[in-house]
């Protein structure tokens, strides 16, 4: 019996890197997953029909985590199929690199819609969804070790992942207050190699082997993280193994931060 047995999980931004590998694990431990992203279809169509080939349960929803109406028509698609929803994986994200100063508000409005907005929205209609389900449900939003540290060339991104982490704060009491079987917590991952580290380097003006090169001397462990490591953590929070966790911060991040 696998650990997310008969648990329905939307993982937003699952075409690729983090929000791929929770796709891909949460179906292994029995869960059926709605993979969701903005503007790659193809890519998340294949990793349904990647999940689907090794016999278990997946479906496709196009959803832009910024658009109210896109997160609607996904929840009632995941309602119409599958009757509820217990996991959501607030995962979407993008970056820019910049200092405060050198960050223009066209990049930082950019970055506050995906990643600030976008995990509002989800949550939102998430707990809208969940909260009569009777059943035990879990938000994981997927913040960053720079919503703890002053990392100077990821202005806006930080500041949007400060905003992940106190909404998960704020919406977990709230369920909680409210009697609601929802739990909510939030990721903070060190490096992680993925396209966004391409993003990162190109806004910094380097390349991504320089971009890795520095980012692996910075965490304690010697190497940079894989995708899978995030989605091990996704499966315990998602999970009634920590059925007594909301409201949290789990760091994740090779040492980078205990330094
Ligand atoms: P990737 O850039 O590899 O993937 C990001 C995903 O988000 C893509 O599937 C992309 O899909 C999707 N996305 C972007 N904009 C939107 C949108 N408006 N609506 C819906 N989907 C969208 O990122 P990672 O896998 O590296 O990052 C995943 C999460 O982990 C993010 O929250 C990130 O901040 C966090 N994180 C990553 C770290 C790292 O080092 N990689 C470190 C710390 C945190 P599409 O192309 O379809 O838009």
């Amino acid at each position: 019996m696998g650990r997310l047995e008969d648990k329905v999980a939307l993982i937003t931004g699952a075409a690729r890197g983090i929000g791929k590998a929770h796709a891909e694990l949460f179906a292994k431990e029995g869960a059926r997953v709605v993979v969701t992203t903005g503007t790659s279809t193809a890519l998340g169509e294949k990793v349904v029909e990647g999940i689907k080939a090794g016999g278990m349960e997946a479906m496709f929803i196009k959803l832009d985590v910024r658009e109210e109406s896109d997160w609607k028509v996904a929840i009632e698609k995941v309602m119409k199929t599958y009757g509820k929803l217990n996991i959501l994986v607030n995962n979407a994200a993008v970056s820019v690199g910049g200092t405060v100063e050198d960050t223009a508000l066209g990049d930082w409005n950019r970055i506050m819609d995906v990643n600030a907005t976008g995990v509002f929205l989800g949550t939102k209609y998430a707990i809208e969804a969940m909260k009569d389900n009777g059943e035990a449900c879990s938000i994981i939003n997927i913040s960053s070790m720079d919503a703890m540290i002053g990392e100077s060339g990821v202005a806006a991104y930080s500041a949007s992942k400060g905003a992940v982490t106190s909404l998960t704060k704020t919406s977990a009491i709230a369920c909680a207050e409210a009697g609601y079987s929802i739990r909510i917590n939030s990721v903070h991952p060190g490096y992680v190699n993925t396209e966004m580290q391409v993003e990162e380097a190109r806004g910094l003006g380097i390349t991504v082997e320089e971009y890795r090169e520095r980012a692996t001397r910075l965490h304690p462990i010697g190497f940079l993280g894989d995708t899978i490591d995030i989605a091990y953590l996704g499966v315990y929070l998602a999970s009634d193994e920590s059925r007594w966790v909301t409201g949290s911060e789990f760091v994740i991040d090779g040492g980078y931060t205990a330094k």
